[in-house]
């Protein structure tokens, strides 16, 4: 067989760091097309999603609207720590009670309090059907339910429930599955359906909305409750641990140690102490971009795999700090180790346009996380600018001096320090609608990507990795301009793709 290229061996063997924009793929064979490709893959050893996409935890990145879309078209997002414990939890909180099968602990209320504190829990979580029991908890006897509809038009707010609740209720018994409850739910036509035991106590309630949530978003991330997957980001600081334990209790998937240089004694007595005092959490550790990192991040028991140091867009630290590696490479010789152990890895930072997702999962990553290309979208915290007639968002590095005179210096170990040495900047994005439309937009580039390479999924692209059918072309510097737009007066820039 003719074999034209060279071999991802070969090409990360050099001396030299590679980037995404130092290599191209070459193409392969296509017999299928664009809507064949399947992009599932996996985030961290136990956990699948159907988009290979993760958003970073920046505090002008990732809150529950971002996550909450994210994982509604597949991917995931990561909560960011630069925060109170409260308000991480919160967010981790939207997310999780964003779409449910069984919600197993709805919140419930008394007869005896009143339609403001339906009002309060509207404003905290937005919802507003309650369940109405006995004494205001879970598998206490039910004896009505509050929605939206009972009080929109009640002036006096300090109305007790008793007298405002709807009381004549179709309920399914418990141990009713899934589907029958949904059955049930259809049939009824009530927004609402409260599970109760033979004495009459609530155990569960079942939503309408996530009929329709469920037939919205199939390729939604989701765990075992249906409830939608979030992450969310925690230092390795002992003042920490207390919100280590407040995300797990509110059921975050996957716990993010959050540090720019991850080969530390305290990641690693972090990583394992976690594994011993929560065996089933999943975690993810890094950074890192080495192989000797990697192996031992995951020998400590990491479940996944997050590389980079220095790639990111608002990213000083190369220069700032000395330390750091080239993310092409990076990602190639972490995650040829990585491979080894099962455990997926992460390619974070630096991604520019589509073809970078496609190229970091083509050398071995599962998934990339990005943070300036989610920025500026509708989903991402902030408000939006305009300067000079261009709408813009904010976007900051974490180690940016403006971020971490709000906290977020945790992760570059300058927490007690009197000088802080910034490692990021702040600067503003361009918009890019939203999330809903943006990351469709993406996805299907990424797949074209995919066809044009030959393969459709991301195993069989790492199979061909491996077994060095997959064949690379180092860019010289005029290959790459002659890649880029060239010989024009003037040309419309498409939001991404171009620079
Ligand atoms: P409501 O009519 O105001 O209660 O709101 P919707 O029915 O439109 O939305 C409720 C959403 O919140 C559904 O997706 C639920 O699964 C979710 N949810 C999560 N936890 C709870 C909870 O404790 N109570 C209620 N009512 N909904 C919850
Ligand atoms: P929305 O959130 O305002 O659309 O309200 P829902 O559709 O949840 O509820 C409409 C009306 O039905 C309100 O008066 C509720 O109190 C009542 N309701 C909600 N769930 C149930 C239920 O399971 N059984 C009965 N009988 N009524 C319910
Ligand atoms: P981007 O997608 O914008 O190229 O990169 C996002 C990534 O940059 C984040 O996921 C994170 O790993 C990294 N990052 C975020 N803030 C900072 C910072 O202030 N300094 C450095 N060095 N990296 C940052």
């Amino acid at each position: 067989m003719v074999q034209d290229g060279i071999s991802a061996e070969d090409l990360f063997s050099k001396p030299t760091g590679v980037t995404y924009k130092d290599f191209l793929i070459l193409p392969g064979y296509i017999d299928f097309s664009p809507d064949d490709v399947d992009l599932t893959t996996r985030v961290t050893r136990e956990i699948s999603i159907k988009i290979p996409i993760v958003s970073s935890p920046m505090d002008t990145v990732t809150e529950s609207k971002m996550a909450i879309a994210l994982a509604l078209k597949g991917g995931i997002g990561i909560i960011h720590s630069n925060n109170t414990i409260e308000e991480q939890v919160n967010e981790v909180e939207k997310v999780k009670r964003f779409e449910n099968g069984f919600i197993l602990d709805p919140i419930c209320l008394s007869p005896k309090h009143r339609i403001s504190d339906v009002d309060a829990i509207k404003q905290k979580y937005g919802f507003s059907g309650i369940p109405i029991t006995e004494d205001g908890t879970l598998r206490s006897k039910l004896l009505g339910i509050v929605t939206n509809r009972d009080i929109d038009f009640e002036k006096d707010r300090s109305r007790y429930l008793e007298e405002v609740m709807t009381t004549d209720l179709v309920t399914a018994p418990e141990g009713v599955s899934l589907s029958e409850a949904n059955k049930i739910l259809r049939e009824s036509k009530k927004g609402k359906l409260p599970i109760v035991d033979k004495q009459g106590r609530l155990v569960s309630l079942m939503s309408r909305t996530d009929l329709k949530k469920n037939k919205d978003y199939p390729n939604a991330s989701k765990d075992d409750r249906k409830r939608l997957r979030v992450g969310a980001a925690v230092s390795t600081h002992p003042h920490d641990r207390e919100r280590i334990d407040a995300l797990i209790e509110a059921h975050t998937d996957i716990l993010v140690i959050d540090s720019a240089q991850g080969y530390s004694v305290w990641q690693i007595n972090l990583i394992k102490e976690l594994k011993k005092k929560y065996p089933d959490q999943q975690i993810m550790a890094g950074n890192v971009v080495t192989k000797e990192q990697a192996i031992a991040l995951i020998e400590a028991g990491a479940d996944a795999l997050r590389i980079g140091m220095g790639p990111g867009s608002i990213c000083i630290t190369q220069d700032t700090m000395a330390c750091g590696r080239a993310q092409a490479t990076a990602v190639y010789h972490t995650a040829s180790v990585a491979k080894k152990y099962g455990v997926p890895v992460v390619a974070d930072g630096g991604i520019a346009n589509m073809g970078d997702i496609a190229k970091a999962l083509a050398i071995g990553a599962s998934t990339v996380m990005m943070g300036s290309l989610l920025a500026g979208t509708q989903e991402s915290p902030g408000e939006y600018i305009y300067k000079d007639g261009v709408r813009l968002k904010k976007y900051r590095g974490m180690a940016s001096l403006e971020a971490m005179k709000e906290g977020g210096a945790k992760r570059y170990f300058a927490d007690d320090q009197k000088i802080r040495v910034a490692q990021g900047v702040s600067g503003t994005v361009i918009d890019k609608g939203s999330v809903f439309d943006f990351v469709p937009y993406l996805i299907q580039g990424v797949k074209h990507a995919f066809q044009d390479m030959g393969v459709r999924s991301i195993p069989e692209l790492h199979e061909k990795l491996y077994n060095k059918k997959l064949r690379f072309e180092p860019r010289s510097l005029a290959a790459q301009l002659q890649g880029g737009v060239h010989n024009l007066y003037s040309y419309q820039k498409p939001i991404i793709g171009a620079e």
